[in-house]
């Protein structure tokens, strides 16, 4: 198989897998309990606990634990409103946000919460005047992700997060698609999640970054962990796996960054120049790994399937939004014409990835386009 969905997951690395082992086989004790078995499982949980504060330059007790990017957004944006609605009931949501966002921001309006969608420029990034323009005396809440997980264009944080903070609205920055691709913008922003299956680690789990002292109430109630906000079980395995892979990818950062962009690059010069009516969505500033193309007269359907018959995993949107008929509304947003949102296609690489992979890819995707416009 060629695998470029490595937007949707990656695979576990096998040093990962070394790490997490002895926490699915001899440490198998609850980290709550107060036995040695439980006390093993528990060190797991507080060394990757420290590692991944290290890395993201932050206090260990500002990381807490959870399912994944999906609990993490839910979690900033539900636990800000529940703190803060003396205060205000609007929020300020970017309209390319994963549904994490968008769907919680519309469960607040049962809620009483107006929410304002802000919308990118055709160039796939959000304008940060238009983030201010949309403040009120009543925001309490804002996000505006890393980047996006369709077209990978890089959003301009840094001023979106100073303008939160000058009217003190609480920013949430998804960095699920750029941990362990760029260096997290922790000092920018109140809090921010990552989910460790992109980069290498197991699925289900991830972490929430909260500063200190910032206005948030728990999502999960049950018992004491993760300082009595987020109750359930500790998965120390995961944890250790979790702390494992982003370790790894800081350490392989640039050299990896460096061969994902060399093949996409070789890919979309090849796809543009050999492949008539074909165009690459989002302009600017983009992650290394992402192509996100348009083909004129297909539908972006037709070439996932053509291309998974010979073995290429490709995507069509994000992967959490397969299956569901729905354009992609990042795409939609940006103002794309209803054309070109239905034949994009996204292509993400990964550091397993080859160029003999990039030219079969080439190949097949001529033939399949090709097959689909006589047709
Ligand atoms: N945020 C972004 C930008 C994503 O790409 C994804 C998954 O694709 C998520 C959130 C959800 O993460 P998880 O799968 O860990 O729930």
């Amino acid at each position: 198989m060629i695998y470029l969905d490595n937007a949707s997951t990656t695979p576990l690395d096998s040093c990962v897998l070394d790490a997490m082992l002895p926490y699915l086989k001899e440490n198998y004790g609850n980290p709550s309990s107060q036995h040695g078995a439980g006390r093993a499982a528990s060190e797991g949980v507080l060394k990757s606990r420290d590692k991944i504060a290290n890395l993201f330059g932050c206090k260990p007790e500002e990381i807490f634990f959870v399912s994944g990017g999906t609990e993490a957004g839910n979690w900033a944006l539900k636990g800000v409103c529940a703190a803060s609605s003396e205060r205000g009931k609007h929020i300020i949501v970017s309209a390319i946000e994963h549904p994490a966002l968008i769907e919680s921001a519309k469960d607040m309006r049962n809620f009483g919460y107006e929410v304002t969608f802000i919308n990118p420029d055709e160039s796939g990034k959000i304008n940060p005047a238009d983030v201010e323009n949309a403040m009120r005396e009543n925001t309490v809440f804002c996000a505006v992700m890393h980047a996006n997980n369709e077209t990978g264009i890089i959003q301009p944080v840094g001023e979106i997060g100073g303008i939160c903070r000058k009217r003190g609205v609480f920013y949430y920055c998804d960095c699920v698609q750029t941990a362990g691709v760029f260096p997290l913008p922790v000092k920018t922003c109140d809090a921010l999640g990552i989910s460790s299956h992109k980069f290498y680690g197991p699925k289900g789990f991830g972490a929430l970054y909260i500063r200190n002292g910032a206005a948030i109430t728990r999502l999960i109630s049950g018992g004491k962990q993760e300082r009595g906000l987020r109750g359930g079980t500790s998965n120390a395995a995961a944890a250790v796996g979790c702390a494992a892979a982003l370790e790894n990818a800081f350490r392989v950062m640039n050299e990896n960054n460096t061969k994902v962009s060399m093949l996409r690059d070789k890919f979309v010069n090849k796809v543009l120049n050999e492949i008539g009516g074909a165009h690459l969505n989002g302009s600017g500033d983009r992650l290394p790994s992402f192509a996100n193309i348009s083909f004129d007269g297909c539908n972006g359907e037709n070439i996932l399937f053509l291309l998974d018959l010979n073995g290429i995993a490709v995507s069509t949107g994000s992967a959490c939004s397969a299956g569901a008929v729905s354009s992609s509304h990042v795409l939609t947003a940006m103002g794309l014409s209803l054309e070109r949102v239905k034949s994009a296609v996204r292509f993400t690489f990964g550091k397993y990835n080859t160029e003999e992979e990039v030219e079969i890819t080439v190949s097949a995707l001529i033939k399949a386009v090709k097959k689909l416009r006589e047709n």
